[in-house]
């Protein structure tokens, strides 16, 4: 999965790092990031290339290398010179396709960093603009507001059958692949009671042994994902919310192979999707 970097490894805490020369600068504009492609490989900014004086923020490292983030308040106006060196804003979406499962991450997770910091310039009690903790990775305001990371949980449910497996579409027309039920956990749940709710609500069938399988974060979505496989309860007539799906039906291990259906190195859901049609779950 996309935050399986080994033997790379990630470390966040929080810290008021000075950085390297070689510490790599994380630089957005929208949902895109500056860096220099080779075709499905990429290559980020570093810290050398810059003047001092711009505003950056350590976010992590992998292994000894530095990740920073520029200000979101920073002007932008030092890229064009950059442009013409080769860099270009990237869309993050499509980082998911790149090379080199360790830069890939901490791009990705960058643009999760991004994302938080750039919605979350103001306090939405009074206003006035927030401040940075030196203690933890916060953000707060004079009149007590405080603001920590937006990480939303949610699950994939793997709902079985027997040797049947419900696989779903979504009702838009950018996630276009097979998928399994997903959804955000609401306010007071717990993430099990996440899963019989959003079956439910997709697809309209009970479910009950609910098994924690793997965790992953996701940072387009700004999202953690929890994996579960459960069996369904009762009926297997499907009810689907036309709102929320395009499809859903149930498939045996065979017709998933009939599909190539495959783990694709990073998405939990088709990694839950290879684990049951390898007969694993
Ligand atoms: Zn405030």
């Amino acid at each position: 999965m996309i935050q399986d970097i080994f033997p790379h490894k990630l470390n966040i805490t929080y810290k008021i790092n000075e950085p390297k020369d070689d510490s790599f600068i994380l630089i957005f504009k929208d949902n895109k990031i500056l860096l220099i492609r080779n075709e499905d490989e990429i290559n980020l900014p570093t810290f050398r290339e810059f003047n001092d004086d711009i505003n950056i923020r350590y976010a992590f490292s992998i292994d000894e290398k530095q990740f920073f983030l520029l200000d979101v308040d920073e002007p932008l106006d030092f890229v064009s010179v950059m442009e013409d060196e080769g860099y270009t804003f990237f869309d993050v979406a499509k980082l998911r396709k790149v090379k080199h499962s360790w830069l890939r991450y901490g791009a990705t997770m960058g643009s999760h960093f991004y994302d938080w910091y750039n919605t979350s310039r103001f306090c939405g009690c009074c206003g006035k603009k927030l401040m940075h903790s030196k203690k933890e990775r916060m953000l707060y305001c004079e009149c007590g507001n405080l603001i920590y990371p937006k990480i939303c949980p949610a699950i994939i449910a793997g709902v079985i059958d027997g040797d049947k497996i419900l696989i779903t579409k979504y009702g838009d027309n950018i996630r276009t692949r097979y998928a399994l039920v997903a959804g955000y956990t609401e306010i007071g749940e717990t993430i099990e009671e996440t899963v019989k709710r959003e079956v439910m609500e997709e697809v309209g069938v009970k479910v009950k042994n609910i098994r924690y399988y793997k965790s992953q974060p996701w940072a387009f979505s700004d999202t953690l994902l929890f994996g579960f496989f459960c069996d369904l309860d009762g009926s297997n007539e499907l009810n689907i919310n036309t709102e929320e799906l395009s499809y859903g039906g149930w498939f045996s291990r065979s017709e998933l192979k009939d599909m190539n259906i495959k783990d694709d190195g990073v998405s939990l859901t088709y990694d839950m999707m290879s684990k049951f049609m390898d007969g694993k779950v």
